[in-house]
C-alpha cells in the first residue's frame, strides 16, 4: 500500500486528522479537491482562537502546519473512484483535467469531503450566500444581532429557526414564498414570540454590493427591508463516494458511523460535515483529531497482532 492512511478533503476535518497522523509518523496522504462548504462566507466564527478568520486563510494555516511532517502529503487531487482492494483500499483522482489519473492504495481511508447546501432557485439567495444569505445563526448571529431579520421556509424547520433567530434580534418575520404549511400552534407559538409571518410568492432578494441583503421583493411588487435572511437549506453529500462502496446512509443522506466515526464499511472512517450531527468548523476539527486517533490505533492493532 502507498500510504497507512488517504484523507479525502482538505477542510478543517482532513487537515487536523493530517496533523494528529503526521504527528503518530503515518504515511498520510490528503487528497485536496477544492473549497470548503463556507468559501463564500467572510469568516468563520466560533472557532477558539481563530474568531472571525476568513475560510481559505484558516485552511491555509492549518496546511502550513502540516510540513513539519515529512510524511505528510498535501496534493490538489480530487478523488473520483474508491474501491476495495484487499484489507485496504484503492482510489483513482485526478489533478487538472489535462493530469494523468493518480491511482492511490491505502490502508485506511477517512472521508472528510463535506456536503453542499441547496439554495432556492430564487434570484439573489446564490449570490447573497455566506453574508445576506445566512445558515446558522451560531455562526452568523452576533453579526447581525438587533437587526431586522428574515427567516425563509416551510412548516417545522422555519419555526424551529425563527424562534432560534428570535434570541438575536427582536425583529424577525417569516417569509414562506407561498403557502406556509404552519400548524396552528406553530403560528401561535411565532405569535407569542411577536414574529410575522409572510405568504406571499417570492420574486428574489436584493443585495448590496458588498453582498449584504437590503430587500426580499415579493411577486405583487412589495418589499420587505431585512438586514439578512436565514434559512435550513436541504444539503447532499459532496461525492458519492461513501454510497458506491455500499456504505451504510441515515435518512438525511449523511454518512453512518458509529461512536468511534468507523463507517458500515471496514477502514472506512468519516468526519465532520460528511457524517450526522451539528456543523461546525471546529467539531469538524475535533472530528480529525479523534478519527486520526481511532485509525492510528486500528492499524497500530493489525500491525501488533496479539
Ligand atoms: C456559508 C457558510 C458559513 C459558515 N460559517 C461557519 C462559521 O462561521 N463557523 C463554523 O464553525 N462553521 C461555519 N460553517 C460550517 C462549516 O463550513 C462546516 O462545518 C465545515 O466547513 C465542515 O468542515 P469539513 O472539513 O467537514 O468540510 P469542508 O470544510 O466542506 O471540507 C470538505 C473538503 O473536501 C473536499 N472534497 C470534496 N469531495 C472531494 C473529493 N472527491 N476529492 C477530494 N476532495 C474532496 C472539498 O473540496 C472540501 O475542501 C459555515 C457553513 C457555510 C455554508
Amino acid at each position: 500500500m502507498d500510504y497507512d492512511v488517504l484523507i479525502i478533503g482538505a477542510g478543517s476535518a482532513g487537515l487536523s486528522a493530517a496533523l494528529t497522523l503526521g504527528r503518530c509518523l503515518r504515511r498520510v496522504l490528503v487528497a485536496d479537491g477544492g473549497p470548503p462548504r463556507n468559501e463564500q462566507s467572510p469568516g468563520v466564527h466560533g472557532f477558539l482562537t481563530r474568531d472571525g478568520i476568513r475560510p481559505a486563510e484558516l485552511l491555509r494555516l492549518g496546511q502550513e502546519q502540516l510540513k513539519p511532517y515529512d510524511t505528510v502529503e498535501v496534493k490538489c487531487l480530487q478523488i473520483d473512484t474508491l474501491e476495495r482492494q484487499g484489507r485496504g483500499f484503492r482510489a483513482t483522482g485526478h489533478g487538472t483535467a489535462d493530469d494523468a489519473p493518480a491511482v492511490i492504495t491505502a490502508r485506511r481511508v477517512l472521508l472528510a469531503t463535506g456536503v453542499s447546501d441547496i439554495l432556492p432557485p430564487l434570484p439573489g439567495f446564490r449570490e447573497l450566500w455566506g453574508r445576506g444569505v445566512l445558515h446558522c445563526p451560531y455562526c452568523h448571529g452576533w453579526e447581525v444581532r438587533h437587526q431586522p431579520l428574515a427567516v425563509y421556509g416551510q412548516g417545522r424547520t422555519v419555526t424551529g429557526l425563527a424562534l432560534l433567530v428570535s434570541r438575536w434580534s427582536r425583529d424577525v418575520i417569516v417569509v414562506t414564498n407561498g403557502p406556509g404549511h404552519l400548524s396552528s400552534n406553530a403560528r401561535r407559538r411565532l405569535r407569542r414570540e411577536k414574529i410575522g409571518i409572510r405568504e406571499e410568492p417570492i420574486k428574489g432578494l436584493v443585495g448590496t454590493l458588498g453582498r449584504d441583503l437590503r430587500c426580499i421583493q415579493f411577486a405583487d411588487g412589495s418589499e420587505l427591508e431585512r438586514a439578512a435572511l436565514f434559512l435550513h437549506a436541504p444539503q447532499h453529500q459532496r461525492t458519492p463516494l461513501a454510497a458506491n462502496l455500499g456504505a451504510r446512509l441515515n435518512s438525511k443522506g449523511a454518512v453512518w458511523v458509529d461512536s468511534k466515526l468507523h463507517t458500515s464499511i471496514a477502514g472506512l472512517y468519516a468526519a465532520g460535515d460528511t457524517k450526522p450531527g451539528t456543523q461546525q468548523a471546529l467539531l469538524a476539527a475535533a472530528d480529525g483529531n479523534h478519527a486520526a486517533i481511532v485509525i492510528n490505533e486500528s492499524l497500530t492493532r493489525e500491525e501488533c497482532p496479539r
